[in-house]
């Protein structure tokens, strides 16, 4: 059997996690390892280990998942923040499980590392 991502961990309730919002189609939590003063990650439930498995079949969900990005960074009051999904190793994915990084309060630097 292969085992559980980290996320997929957490969606199911076997391990905590600071939820900042949850719907039918995903969960926000807070970086365990923020890099800046707000982190959070848009994790869908449904398991897409990265953006390059997503289908046709995941439009609506994508969609989703960037307005529920910008909801959190709303919620934050942060008129201004950085959205981004890292897709395989060199891109620096460590979670095989889809999810979107929305980070910020703080000045972002261009390009990243
Ligand atoms: P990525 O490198 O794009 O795959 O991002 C994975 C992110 O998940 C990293 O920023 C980690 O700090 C974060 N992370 C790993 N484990 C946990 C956890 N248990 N709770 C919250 N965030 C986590």
């Amino acid at each position: 059997m292969v085992e559980k991502t980290v996320f997929k961990k957490i969606i199911d309730g076997e391990l905590p996690a600071d939820v900042v919002y949850q719907d039918e189609l995903c969960l926000a939590i807070r970086d365990i390892n923020p890099q800046a003063p707000v982190h959070v990650l848009v994790i869908p439930r449904k398991e897409i280990p990265a953006l390059r498995d997503a289908t046709e079949e995941d439009r609506e969900l994508l969609g989703h998942l960037l307005l529920v990005a910008n909801q959190v960074a709303q919620q934050h009051k942060l008129s201004d923040y950085r959205v981004v999904i890292n897709c395989g190793v060199e891109a620096g994915q460590t979670v095989w499980h889809l999810h979107v990084h929305v980070i910020g309060g703080r000045v972002m630097e261009w390009p990243p590392g």
